[in-house]
C-alpha cells in the first residue's frame, strides 16, 4: 500500500476541485483494507476515485482519495460471466473480452471510465430494450468500512444485489465485478440531420423500432441530428469508417473544429444560433457498420459541463419543447446540442431508471461558460415531469426532494446503515443526495 500526502485533484469537466490529505493507492485487495484502517484510525472519511468523468463532486474528498487503478484486468470467465478488477476502465474491455467472443450489451458515449466509477453513478448508453452498464452486474466483492470482505451475488447476501451494482460509492470499496456480457457484436450506424417536429412526433416509435436510437437536439434549430444503431451478428460484414473520415468526423470536426468554434463563438454570441444551423447541417450524414466498442464510444476532447435528467419516456418531446421554449424566451444563445436518449426500466434501487422506462435529457455548456442558469432553470423542467438526475452529472437535488422518487430509497439507506454506520464513505454531495 502507498498512502501519500495529497494534492489538489480536479474532475474532468473542471466543475470540481478538492485537495485531499492524503492519496492512497492500491494494488491488492489487502491495500484497501489497510487504506480503510489507516483513515478510521485518523477518524477521517475515504472515497474510490475512477477516471474523474463526474461533473458531480461525488467522487471529491478532503480526506483520503482511493485510487484502485491498480486492481485492473480479467480475474475469470465463465460462460457469459466476466469477472473484472473494478479499476479496469472500459476501453481495456475489447482486448480483454476479446478471446472469449463477449462484450458488453450496451455502453455510453465515451470508454474512459473506470468499471467501478461507471457502475456508481449509473452510467447508461441508449436503447429502450436495454438497461444501463449496472443491470449486467451479476456479483460484486467490496470492502466495506469496518475493513470486512463481503462477496454478494445471488447465493451470497442477495438482497444487497439491487443497492451494491449501483451504490454511488456509498456502500463500500468495489475490489471486483462480476457482468453478464454477450457475444461480441456488429453494430450498424445511421447518422444523419432529421426535422425535430418529425424526430419528435415518431420519438416512442422509434425507440421501440431501433435497437439503439438517440438524437442530438440543437437550440436554434429545426432540424436534429440522429443516430440510430441496429445490431447484428459478429460474422456480419463489417464497413467501419476509414482511418482518414474516422480521423476527419470524429476528432478533427468533433473536437478541433467544434472547440474552436466555441472559444470563437464566446466573443459573437449572436452568431450562435446561425452557427448550429449550420452544424446540425455538417453534421456527419454517414452509414457504417462495425464492432459495437468502435461505434457505441466516441473520443471527448472538448470540455465540456453536463446535467442529464431521466423522466419517464413518454415525456420526452413535452419536456424537450419546453426546454427549447426556455431558451427562445430567455433569449439565451447556447451553442451545445442537447443529448436524448432512451433506456429500459430496471429494478436497481438507486437506478434513474427504476422502475419505469426511461428517456433521458442532458443539457450541456462548454466548461468556460457559465451553465448555472441554464442548469438551474432546465432543472425546474424535469422535476415537474419527475425528473431523476444522473448521479455523475450536475444537479442541485437533496435527499428529501429525491425520496419520493425512488421507491426503494429508503431500503438504500437501510443498507448504507448496514455496511457503513459511521459513515467512512461520506463526503458533501453524498451527505446532500442521501443524508447524514
Ligand atoms: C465526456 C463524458 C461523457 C460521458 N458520457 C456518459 C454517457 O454516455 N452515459 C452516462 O450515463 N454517463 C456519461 N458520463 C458520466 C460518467 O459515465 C460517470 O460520471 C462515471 O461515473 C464516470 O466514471 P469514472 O470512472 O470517471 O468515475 P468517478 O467520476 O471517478 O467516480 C464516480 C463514482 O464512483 C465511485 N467509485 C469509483 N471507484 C469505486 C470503487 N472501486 N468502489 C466504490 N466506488 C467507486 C466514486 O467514489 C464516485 O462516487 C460522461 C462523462 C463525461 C465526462
Amino acid at each position: 500500500m502507498t498512502i501519500q500526502a495529497g494534492s489538489r485533484w480536479q474532475n474532468w469537466g473542471r466543475s470540481v476541485e478538492a485537495t485531499p490529505q492524503f492519496v492512497g493507492r492500491a494494488n491488492t485487495v489487502g491495500d484497501v483494507v489497510d487504506t480503510l484502517t489507516f483513515a478510521r484510525e485518523r477518524g477521517t472519511t475515504v472515497r474510490a476515485i475512477g477516471a474523474g468523468h463526474s461533473f458531480t463532486p461525488i467522487a471529491a474528498t478532503e480526506g483520503v482519495l482511493l485510487d484502485v487503478s491498480g486492481l485492473r484486468g480479467l480475474l475469470g470467465v465463465d460462460g457469459r460471466l466476466v469477472t473484472l478488477g473494478a479499476g479496469t476502465h472500459l476501453h481495456e474491455l475489447p482486448e480483454l473480452l476479446a478471446p472469449h467472443g463477449l462484450a458488453l450489451e450496451n455502453m455510453g458515449d465515451i470508454n474512459v471510465q473506470t468499471i467501478a466509477g461507471a457502475l456508481s453513478t449509473g452510467t447508461h448508453g441508449t436503447g429502450a430494450r436495454f438497461g444501463g452498464l449496472a443491470t449486467q452486474v451479476r456479483g460484486a466483492t467490496i470492502v466495506t468500512a469496518s475493513g470486512e470482505l463481503l462477496h454478494i451475488d445471488r447465493d451470497h447476501h442477495a438482497d444487497l444485489l439491487p443497492a451494491i451494482a449501483l451504490g454511488l460509492g456509498a456502500l463500500g470499496v468495489l475490489v471486483a465485478v462480476q457482468l453478464e456480457c454477450v457475444p461480441e457484436f456488429v453494430l450498424s450506424a445511421v447518422e444523419r440531420p432529421e426535422p425535430a417536429e418529425t424526430v419528435l412526433a415518431e420519438w416512442e416509435q422509434r425507440i421501440a423500432e431501433h435497437d439503439h436510437f438517440e438524437f442530438y437536439s440543437w437550440p436554434h434549430a429545426d432540424l436534429v441530428s440522429t443516430k440510430t444503431n441496429t445490431r447484428l451478428p459478429a460474422d456480419a460484414q463489417r464497413e467501419p469508417l476509414g482511418p482518414m473520415r474516422e480521423w476527419f468526423d470524429n476528432r478533427f470536426m468533433s473536437n478541433t473544429v467544434f472547440r474552436l468554434s466555441l472559444e470563437m463563438l464566446r466573443a459573437m454570441p449572436a452568431m450562435i444560433p446561425p452557427m448550429n444551423r449550420l452544424s446540425v447541417r455538417l453534421e456527419a450524414d454517414r452509414a457504417f457498420s462495425d464492432y459495437s466498442w468502435n461505434v457505441f464510444s466516441t473520443v471527448r476532447t472538448t470540455r465540456f459541463r453536463e446535467m442529464e435528467y431521466a423522466i419517464p419516456v413518454a415525456e420526452v418531446p413535452a419536456a424537450l419543447r419546453e426546454v427549447h421554449d426556455l431558451i427562445e424566451r430567455k433569449n439565451w444563445k447556447i451553442s451545445f446540442p442537447i443529448e436524448v436518449r432512451a433506456s429500459a426500466a430496471d429494478d436497481l434501487w438507486l437506478s434513474t431508471a427504476a422502475g419505469r422506462p426511461t428517456g433521458y435529457i442532458a443539457v450541456h455548456r462548454y466548461w468556460k461558460d457559465d451553465e448555472r442558469e441554464y442548469f438551474r432553470e432546465v432543472e425546474a423542467i424535469m422535476r415537474a415531469h419527475d425528473g431523476r438526475p444522473h448521479w455523475g452529472k450536475m444537479n442541485s437535488r437533496t435527499a428529501d426532494d429525491l425520496r419520493p422518487s425512488y421507491p426503494r430509497f429508503d431500503d438504500f439507506l437501510a443498507a448504507r446503515d448496514r455496511l457503513d454506520p459511521d459513515r467512512l464513505f461520506q463526503n458533501p454531495y453524498l451527505a446532500r443526495v442521501l443524508g447524514a
